[in-house]
């Protein structure tokens, strides 16, 4: 179809012709940064959608944040010009607005597309589309040609209801909040996979990023958690992990035991609260 994944060169584009990007054959990776403030600096993170694309039709994991749409969208059609199959089915990893805030306007813009997962009260805000919505347990999955997405176990969560997705062809995991972090904008970070981003303090962004954000990981002990995820990986051969707000991980032997020490640590940290507040305890 397009391009494999692109060669280190990536490090020469543009960050703004980065994206879409085909982190594996036929799962493109779309959408925009984030920049928050936290203790004096400026964190960029993804609000990252993915479509999926099977030789009848695609899929789209995630809708980004609402601020992302007129991107999402840009991108989405530029695939579209591009020959990939047409949009049939939005699959949302739980009911957070940086996860599904454009989930009206995906199903309004695209009428063919139904939405899947666990779609627990949608259907009161979109009473219009709730013929469209298409319950999901796990191990079911939805056939896109060639290919299918799988509900399959969602490790690290922050809503009962959540599902991760996992594409049986390629063997992408898409793990919602799992494998949260930031990346640093000055490096030029946009837009590269986790491997790439060679200056990225892995387990600090990932440990900032757990605690201001998972807030049971404070309460939880994050090494059952981490074998956990070590299971899933292994049960399901996971070749490339595509977080929604983290960079996308191609090498998950390397990379997955950074993000894991950084779970690990932040568990360990007294809580820090949330953005732009003083830091009760630092660690430094
Ligand atoms: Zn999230
Ligand atoms: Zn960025």
């Amino acid at each position: 179809m397009l391009d494999k994944v692109q060669p280190p060169s990536m490090l020469a584009v543009p960050v703004a012709e980065r994206m879409p990007r085909e982190i594996a054959s036929g799962v493109f990776w779309i959408g925009d940064c984030l920049a928050q403030r936290h203790k004096g600096k400026v964190y960029h993170g993804y609000n990252a959608a993915f479509l999926v694309a099977g030789d009848d039709a695609s899929m789209l994991v995630e809708t980004g944040h609402p601020k992302d749409f007129p991107v999402i969208e840009r991108h989405l059609n530029e695939l579209f010009a591009r020959g990939v199959a047409p949009l049939r089915y939005l699959f949302v990893t739980h009911q957070e607005t940086p996860h599904c805030g454009g989930l009206g306007r995906i199903l309004k813009t695209f009428p063919d597309a139904i939405l899947c997962g666990d779609v627990s009260d949608y259907h009161l805000a979109f009473p219009q589309y709730e013929h469209r919505m298409r319950w999901m347990k796990e191990g079911e999955a939805i056939d896109l040609g060639g290919r299918a997405l799988m509900a399959v176990e969602p490790v690290i969560r922050d809503l009962r209801t959540t599902w991760w997705g996992f594409d049986t062809k390629e063997r992408v995991l898409f793990p919602g909040d799992g494998f949260a972090y930031s990346h640093y904008h000055e490096d030029g970070h946009c837009g590269l996979i986790a491997e790439e981003a060679v200056s990225l303090d892995l387990p600090d962004v990932s440990s900032t990023f757990a605690d201001l954000a998972l807030f049971w990981t404070k309460f939880a002990d994050m090494n059952v958690y981490c074998d956990r995820l070590d299971h899933l990986i292994a049960r399901l051969g996971v070749k490339t992990i595509a977080p929604t707000h983290g960079l996308p991980i191609t090498d998950v032997k390397a990379t997955v035991p950074k993000v894991q020490e950084g779970l690990k640590a932040a568990a360990l940290m007294p809580e820090t609260g949330t953005n732009e507040k003083v830091a009760a305890a630092s660690t430094s």
